[in-house]
């Protein structure tokens, strides 16, 4: 699933194509890729069909391009998402469920085969209603500071890989990079997040920004099944990079013992059982 790297890398090539350009037209041809706007594909290609794009945002996972109306485009990524930015004459992948022509004669095209992504327009009313305001601040662009992380995970007792997943305390991190942090700061994915001290939250900051960073300069994560693609359709090169993630049983790139798994809250966690002490 794309996480913020990958999100991050995406929006820098819809950035580039799209920003200042108009939707000359739109075309969204799934239900479910609509599905956040009541009126469905209909909705979204009339709203955008035309609008000027000023700039293509992120915040944790979401897209969010401001429109020369005042609405927001904002588009998820979801499980399996990747946009590709190209010329219209280029043959149509299969999952293609989103076309934006703009008016340099480029098309933007949304392809998501598990259809757990999305495309939507909100005006600012709609936008105070929308998942996107209950994201918390961006894991790499407004990463809080050691104090602030303290007070937003007050005495909660759910384990910090869960607390870090789910978006509102900090947003951004998925399975992977929250995996690759937790290792890297020493800190094992059980511990309750309301009992780590500061110092622990300071080397979880640090950890986050080096994965993050690291991701981010090797073009992100593609794993196996190749679902994320940068928009230009090379693969990112982050894998190899892992230190936990996915390697049950391969050793600790930082002491040898061998990686396990557990699951936590229905999602797999991989860890050093010397490196990250059980609670
Ligand atoms: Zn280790």
């Amino acid at each position: 699933m794309p996480e913020l790297p990958e999100v991050e890398l995406t929006r820098r090539h819809l950035d580039e194509a799209m920003r200042g350009r108009r939707l000359v037209r739109v075309s969204t041809t799934h239900p479910r890729t609509a599905r956040h706007n009541a009126g469905g594909a209909t909705e979204v290609d009339e709203r955008l069909e035309g609008r000027t794009v000023r700039e293509v945002g992120r915040k944790g996972k979401f897209l969010a391009a401001p429109l020369d109306d005042g609405q927001t485009l904002i588009a998820h990524l979801g499980m399996s998402g990747r946009f590709t930015i190209g010329d219209p004459s280029e043959e149509v992948a299969l999952h293609t469920h989103f076309r934006a022509t703009l008016d340099d004669g480029v098309e933007v095209r949304f392809i998501d085969p598990r259809t757990f992504g999305f495309v939507a327009v909100v005006s600012p009313e709609e936008m105070v209603e929308s998942g996107l305001s209950r994201v918390g601040p961006d894991a790499w662009e407004m990463a809080p500071t050691a104090p602030d992380l303290a007070d937003a995970l007050g005495k909660r007792t759910a384990p910090v890989k869960a607390l870090l997943l789910d978006q509102v305390i900090v947003s951004g991190l998925g399975n992977i990079y929250a995996d690759e942090a937790l290792h890297l700061a020493g800190i094992h994915p059980l511990r309750p997040g309301g009992e780590l001290t500061v110092s622990d939250l300071e080397r979880l900051l640090a950890a986050i920004e080096i994965v993050l960073g690291q991701a981010l300069e090797n073009g992100g994560t593609s794993l196996d099944d190749l679902a994320y693609l940068l928009p230009d359709g090379r693969a990112g090169e982050n894998l190899e990079r892992l230190r936990v993630y996915g390697r049950t049983g391969l050793p600790c790139p930082t002491c040898g013992a061998a990686v396990e798994r557990i699951v936590i809250r229905a999602r797999s966690s991989h860890f050093c059982p010397v490196c990250q002490p059980a609670p």
